[in-house]
């Protein structure tokens, strides 16, 4: 082989290597790059795996919470019943209590035989009258009244007939009575009448009637007819005169008439002779 041929075989073979090396240095400049890529899938599987068990921890406890507040819950929802019938207990024992405290009054307030004012609450609106009466200026009479021989419709007839006698009695001093006027039950055949706005010559005119009355309506006892006569006391009420005064005088013109023979009615002296 000539020297010119041997030249040129070198220098295939130079291009030759030059070529191969080119490519092995882009393979390793591609491997590089794929390093680097692989690197960063690691990197990202590594994120990953990490936020995965971050986000499955964050679930876990997000699922407790749930199972914790729906256990709350139920305990609120149970909390609630639980008040609504304590709640609902409560209103019907101050039902109850205010029923209770009602019929309580009605029994101190009204008389279960007549149905006038016990003596406790005539005395009350009394008073009351009394107090306003000092106010307005306005008459104020009162009547005391006791049924006659009473005693004797109870040893004759009964009991059952006497309450049947002081039931009539108490209708018809309601009935001669006029609105506003007050009329109580004072002791067993004792009653009380307190006239606001009224005048002594009024307050005389509705005894004398009611007196009437009472003489001429008997009251039917099985197939009997009981008469009764009442006795009233009567005074005007003095403008500074208590109530207890003016009731002390009613009760003594009271007296004056049972003592003149019963069945009638007395005006009482002022107050300023009863002293
Ligand atoms: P006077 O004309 O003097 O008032 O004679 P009286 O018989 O009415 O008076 P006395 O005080 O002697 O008798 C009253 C009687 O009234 C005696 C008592 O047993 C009777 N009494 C009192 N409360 C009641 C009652 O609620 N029912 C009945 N049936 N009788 C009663
Ligand atoms: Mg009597
Ligand atoms: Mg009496």
């Amino acid at each position: 082989m000539s020297a010119h041929a041997h030249d040129l075989e070198s220098q295939g073979t130079y291009s030759l290597y030059a070529h191969e090396e080119s490519v092995i240095r882009q393979a390793e400049s591609m491997l590089g790059k794929l390093d680097e890529v692989a690197n960063g899938v690691r990197l990202l599987a590594q994120a990953y795996r990490e936020g995965y068990r971050e986000t499955m921890r964050l679930v876990r406890i997000s699922d407790r919470m749930q199972a914790e507040l729906h256990a709350a819950n139920r305990t609120l929802l149970n909390q609630a019943a639980d008040l609504q019938r304590l709640n609902k207990a409560l209103h019907q024992e101050i039902e109850r209590r205010e029923a209770l405290e009602h019929e309580l009054r009605r029994i101190a307030s009204v008389d279960e035989l007549t149905g006038l004012h016990t003596r406790r609450h005539v005395l009350e609106l009394g008073e009351h009258e009394q107090r306003r009466r000092a106010r307005h200026g306005y008459d104020l009479s009162i009547l005391m009244m006791d049924l006659d021989h009473f005693k004797r419709i109870n040893d004759g007839f009964g009991h059952a007939a006497g309450d049947q006698v002081l039931g009539d009695f108490g209708f018809l001093l309601c009935s001669s009575l006029r609105q506003g006027d007050i009329a109580g039950r004072f002791g067993g055949e004792e009653f009380l009448a307190i006239l606001p706005e009224t005048d002594l010559a009024t307050a005389q005119s509705i005894a004398e009637r009611l007196c009437k009355q009472v003489r001429e309506n008997s009251t039917l006892w099985k197939d009997q007819s009981l008469a009764v006569t009442v006795s009233i006391g009567l005074v005007a009420v003095d403008r500074d005169e208590s109530l207890e005064c003016a009731i002390a005088r009613a009760d003594h013109a009271l007296y004056l008439a049972k003592r003149a023979g019963r069945d009638r009615v007395m005006v009482g002296s002022g107050p300023d002779l009863d002293e």
